[in-house]
């Protein structure tokens, strides 16, 4: 066995948002001794190949959106305005690499300290951690352990060619876009994806197993969502019973226009790249969890989620775990969040040793085109949970202002939707689910709200902001 090189306060296997959150107020704050173990880059998924590069591409695809939509506002725009999309791509890496570079930054500012390698148990409290830079392995003990590796892509094994097939993580690497793309999943990355290329202009297939996406979204959301992309011009490809083969017809690398072949049920189609988006498993194969005893769960179909309680704590006392790797709600905000009131917990005072994130009422957006915003409870679980008789829905649809120098038909494929749902007598709003132009800044400031308990007079008594489509969520009281 590797010599102990070193006792922690705090280790924190994972550099991603939750552990570099948990770690930064361990230390940071409070001054533990701490170190993360990180084998990828720093800042993990969300930093360099998720929600950053994803909402500058966003705004990319929502700045061709606005110049087609110059049009109707009088502008002399041409038809084909086009993009030079290396210059974008090179643009886009330079913030990513800002953003990812900010990270080590601060773990160097706070005292972090890091170690670049890949970590396995060799017993509950000591790890090995093999070091990428070939120089061989170290091993490591802290009183408090945090697993934070988060998750990765999955793509199908039992698919021939399915590896011809890219993830979000290829996706940001292309240095050029296909013309036509086939996207396999139903979330949020494929709902998200479609969106975003369909509006610079490249045809897209998304194929979906149900007749909506986002299944798990309130009913209002599937229906208008995958309504308005099949209206948009999406190719929404429904009840997909799944490839059977991938064929690679040209091309070297993902980063090639290369063609592939795909074969299902519904035939051949030939597209410039596939994109995988059908979820993602939880990053334990190098932690040898069963070495340290600690236990994983299955979530839908995939096993290995790491079990905690609603403090963090695995089963195994002195180790935590936060983020993806849980299987709780995977968003970026929920690890940090997370790992804050860990670190809060384990090294602040007293005050805080009961600190823990509450996973209610938590909002989540789907950048999608339009936006989709959402906190609290869908109709059916708020039925589940108060009864049927117990709730009272708000419902608005309209067009936002934005469209009305728009053609009546544009106007009636651009929808503004919004579904409050409140329970009990006084109204309590446990369900706010919004769609359209800038939901996605308008809910925060509802989320606030609701967590402070809002009732749908609370709403109603907050005077409009006019005009806006936000005021649309209240009516003069
Ligand atoms: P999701 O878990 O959101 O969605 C994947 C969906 O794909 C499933 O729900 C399922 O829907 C469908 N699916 C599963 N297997 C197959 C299959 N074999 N063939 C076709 N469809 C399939 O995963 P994502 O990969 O979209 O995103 C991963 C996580 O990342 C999300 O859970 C989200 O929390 C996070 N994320 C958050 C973002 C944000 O906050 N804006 C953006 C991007 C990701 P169905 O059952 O309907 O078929």
């Amino acid at each position: 066995m590797a010599p102990i090189l070193k006792e922690f306060d705090y280790i924190v296997i994972g550099g991603g948002s939750g552990g570099s959150g948990t770690a930064r107020r361990a230390s940071g704050w409070y001054k533990a001794k701490t170190l993360i173990i990180e084998n990828g880059l720093s800042g993990g998924c969300c930093v360099n190949v998720g929600c950053v590069p994803k909402k500058i591409t966003w705004n990319f695809a929502s700045v061709a959106e606005t110049l087609r939509d110059s049009k109707a506002y009088g502008f002399d725009t041409p038809d084909n305005v086009s993009y030079n999309f290396a210059e974008f791509k090179k643009k886009r890496d330079a913030a990513v690499k800002k953003n990812s570079n900010a990270y080590d930054t601060n773990w160097k500012r706070e005292g972090i300290e890091v170690l670049h390698g890949t970590a396995r148990f060799t017993s509950p409290k000591i790890l090995e951690v093999t070091l990428q830079d070939g120089s061989g392995t170290v091993s490591v003990t802290a009183p408090h352990i945090c697993l934070a590796t988060g998750g990765y892509p999955i793509v199908p094994k039992d698919i021939p060619g399915a590896e011809f097939g890219i993830t979000n993580e290829g996706f940001f690497a292309l240095e050029e876009l296909p013309k036509k793309v086939a996207i396999i999943g139903a979330g949020y990355i494929a709902v998200e994806f479609a969106g975003m290329l369909h509006a610079i202009g490249i045809e897209t297939h998304l194929y979906i197993r149900g007749e909506t996406f986002l299944r798990s979204f309130d009913p209002m959301v599937q229906k208008t969502m995958t309504q308005r992309y099949e209206d948009a011009g999406v190719h929404v490809h429904k009840g997909f019973k799944g490839l059977t083969k991938v064929e690679k017809l040209s091309g070297d690398s993902h980063g090639d226009a290369k063609a592939l072949r795909l074969h299902s049920e519904e035939g051949t189609i030939d597209v410039g790249e596939l994109i995988w988006a059908i979820g993602r498993a939880p990053e334990v194969a190098d932690l040898d969890l069963p070495t340290a005893g600690i236990k994983t769960k299955t979530k839908g179909h995939t096993p290995g989620y790491i079990e905690v309680d609603e403090f963090q704590n695995t089963n195994v006392p002195g180790i935590y775990a936060l983020g993806d790797v849980t299987g709780q709600l995977e968003l970026t905000p929920v690890a940090i969040a997370a790992g804050r009131r860990l670190g809060d917990r384990l090294f602040g005072p007293v005050t805080a040793q009961n600190s823990k994130l509450d996973y209610t009422n938590i909002p989540t957006v789907v950048f999608a085109h339009p936006e989709i915003g959402t906190i609290g409870l869908t109709e059916p679980e708020a039925e589940t949970k108060f009864g049927k008789e117990n709730i009272k829905t708000y419902h608005t649809k309209f067009a936002a202002m934005y469209y009305d120098v728009f053609t009546a038909e544009e106007k009636k494929t651009s929808p503004t939707e919004f579904k409050i749902i409140c329970t009990g007598p006084e109204e309590k709003v446990v369900g706010l689910h919004l769609i359209g132009l800038g939901v996605a800044e308008m809910l925060q400031g509802f989320g606030v709200a609701i967590r402070m308990g809002a009732t749908k007079r609370d709403f109603d008594n907050c005077v409009a902001i006019h005009p806006t489509s936000a005021e649309e969520l209240r009516r003069e009281a």
